[in-house]
Order: structure tokens, then C-alpha cells, then sequence
């Protein structure tokens, strides 16, 4: 098969569109023909060393496509069973897989960095980790795991945001940023984007949002409270990371949740914690997604509450070519890779 993969990691230029072996289901796992494969920061995070693969490896956790062979003991997907990849892997037998929680597992690890993932015309991956998609296209699908599923669970299942709600979101024209709006507009809330460039306000409102604040050219603090009569956001959707914690939580009204995921810009923040304790903040950590997750936005995707916006979509062969636009910040929405 065609597949793109890394011999060792580096700069966008060690991504090599180059034959590869077709994997082989084993038992209890389905190999899937790619429809699309959605492009993340995480791809960029593994590729350049962040986090340890296998070499050579193939990228991808956001995939979506249609199962060609099943493995002994698969049960329920079989040959030509469209479905999309929940992207955590678990072992299944630990304290939080019994709790229904795989993305706390001890075992823990995400399709495409534990293991081979989407950037390929096949992918081997657990049948247990299908969802299957009906009707709903392929690409659509692809797009949503990580961005709309993370979120789902950050917003939802953490902060379970409702109609009383004004959420901030931060970098919300971005992939995980353009979903949170999606989401907290659907259960009713006021939703705050902030963009890192005004040519991204327009992209934001046609999402739904309320406000937009540049943040590059305006103190963010002061427009929360501004537009919130001084009392602050009930809940800010964090994903930047250190350079913005500090003022994330400065943004919070009194009681305010802060849903805290991702890391772009570095892992370390000074933050006055008085605030914490005094103002009775929580802060809610979120890494990935259960299962019911996805399966609440993928549902919402077939309703047509929830779609993702596709900034470009471009063959496997460029799969460099879509690095460079998720790295730039320029992306609006997703990027997809579709194999030959
Ligand atoms: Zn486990």
C-alpha cells in the first residue's frame, strides 16, 4: 500500500509518501481501507520528537474509512462496514477501563502515535475501537474524533455547560477551538471566541459566536469582563496552555470551571492561586475522549447540529504540505489527507 511515514523524526521534510507492508488484522482487530484521514497538532507534536513512536512510523488518529478484512473474534463490523476510530487505545482490564474511562488508562496511548495510524490507504486497528457511521460521509467523520469528541468531553461530560453559561473559548478558530464553539452554541450558552488574527472574526461568527477578541491586539481580561458586566466567563475552554493559563483564569467569574487540554504553547504558567481557592474556580482536566463521547457528536454530525468546517483537503502524497498549514496557525477548521 501507499502510506506516509517517517523514518526518523525531524522537520516536516522527513514525512516520505513511500510503499509500506498492507497490515494484517489479528485477533480481535479489523484493517480499514482510508476514506480520509483528518491532519492535528498531535501528528506535528510526534513527528518532530515530542512524543516516542515506533520508526518508521505512519501518523494519523483521526481516521475514517471502510473495514476490508476482520481479524479471528471480531464480532458486529465486518467487510464493508463504514465506520470512524475512536483514537484512544486502552488494555480494557484496568481500574478506569472497568470505570468506562479508557483515556485514564494505566495502558493508555493514541491510534496513529502507540500504534500505525491513518496517513495510509490501510489501517489495522482494534475492532473494539469502530464506531460505525451510517450514512454519515466519510470525511465529516474523519474530522471529528479528536477536535469534536475531546471537546464533547471537555464541555459536556467535565463542565457540563448549559443555557446560564458564557463560555470563553480560546484559539477558536483552530480545529479543537471551531468545534467548542459548535458545541457550547448547541446547549444554549454565550459563547466569547478569541482569535489570534481578526481575518479569522468572520470564520467565528459563522460558527455562532457571540463576541470575537483579537487577544493579539486587545487585553483579553478586559474585554471578558467588559462584555460580561465584570463578572467574567462561567467557564473558559482552555487549550493554548502556559502563555494563557494566567489570564484564562483571571477571565473566570466567581464559580467558574476552566477546562484545561493541550498544550501548544509549553507546559509551564505562573498563576496567582488565591483566586483558586477564593472564588471557588474548578479546573477540569481533559485528555481525549470516552467512547460515548464520539458517539454523542458523531450522532449530532447525522442531525446536522454539528459540522466540521474542512479548511483544504489535499491528497496523501502532500502530507507535508498539510503539516506546514496546521504548524503556520493560519488553519481554520480541519485539514484532511485523502489516499489514492
Ligand atoms: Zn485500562
Amino acid at each position: 500500500m501507499k502510506a506516509v511515514r517517517y523514518h526518523s523524526t525531524g522537520g516536516k521534510e522527513v514525512l516520505a509518501y513511500e510503499d509500506a507492508p498492507d497490515p494484517v488484522p489479528g485477533p480481535g482487530e479489523v484493517v480499514l481501507r482510508v476514506a480520509a484521514c483528518a491532519v492535528n497538532r498531535i501528528d506535528v507534536w510526534a513527528r518532530s520528537g515530542r512524543y516516542k513512536t515506533s520508526l518508521p512510523h505512519i501518523l494519523g488518529t483521526d481516521f475514517a474509512g471502510e473495514v476490508v478484512s476482520a481479524g479471528p473474534g471480531v464480532e458486529g463490523v465486518g467487510p464493508g462496514t463504514r465506520a470512524v476510530c475512536h483514537p484512544v487505545v486502552s488494555d480494557g482490564t484496568c481500574l478506569y477501563c472497568r470505570r468506562g474511562k479508557p483515556n485514564l488508562c494505566l495502558g493508555r496511548g493514541f491510534v496513529g502515535i502507540a500504534t500505525d495510524g491513518g496517513y495510509a490507504e490501510l489501517v489495522r486497528v482494534p475492532a473494539a475501537n469502530l464506531l460505525p457511521t451510517g450514512p454519515l460521509d466519510l470525511k465529516v467523520a474523519a474530522a471529528m474524533p479528536v477536535d469534536f469528541g475531546t471537546s464533547w468531553n471537555g464541555l459536556v461530560s467535565k463542565a457540563k455547560v448549559g443555557p446560564d453559561d458564557v463560555v470563553l473559548v480560546w484559539g477558536a478558530a483552530g480545529g479543537l477551538g471551531h468545534a467548542a464553539v459548535q458545541i457550547a452554541k448547541m446547549l444554549g450558552a454565550e459563547v466569547i471566541a478569541a482569535v489570534g488574527d481578526s481575518s479569522k472574526s468572520e470564520f467565528v461568527k459563522s460558527l455562532g459566536a457571540d463576541h470575537v477578541v483579537d487577544y493579539s491586539s486587545n487585553d483579553i481580561v478586559q474585554a471578558v469582563k467588559s462584555i460580561t458586566g465584570g463578572i467574567g466567563a462561567s467557564v473558559v475552554f482552555e487549550h493554548v496552555g502556559g502563555e494563557t493559563w494566567g489570564r484564562s483564569i483571571e477571565c473566570l467569574a466567581r464559580g467558574g470551571r476552566m477546562v484545561t487540554l493541550g498544550l501548544t504553547s509549553g507546559p509551564k504558567s505562573e498563576v496567582d492561586v488565591r483566586r483558586v481557592y477564593s472564588d471557588e474556580l474548578a479546573i477540569m482536566g481533559t485528555y481525549g475522549q470516552s467512547k460515548s463521547d464520539l458517539a454523542r457528536v458523531l450522532e449530532l454530525a447525522a442531525e446536522g447540529k454539528l459540522a466540521p468546517s474542512i479548511h483544504a483537503e489535499l491528497p496523501l502524497s502532500a502530507a507535508s504540505d498539510a503539516h506546514e498549514i496546521v504548524e503556520s496557525r493560519k488553519v481554520m477548521g480541519k485539514v484532511l489527507l485523502l489516499p489514492p
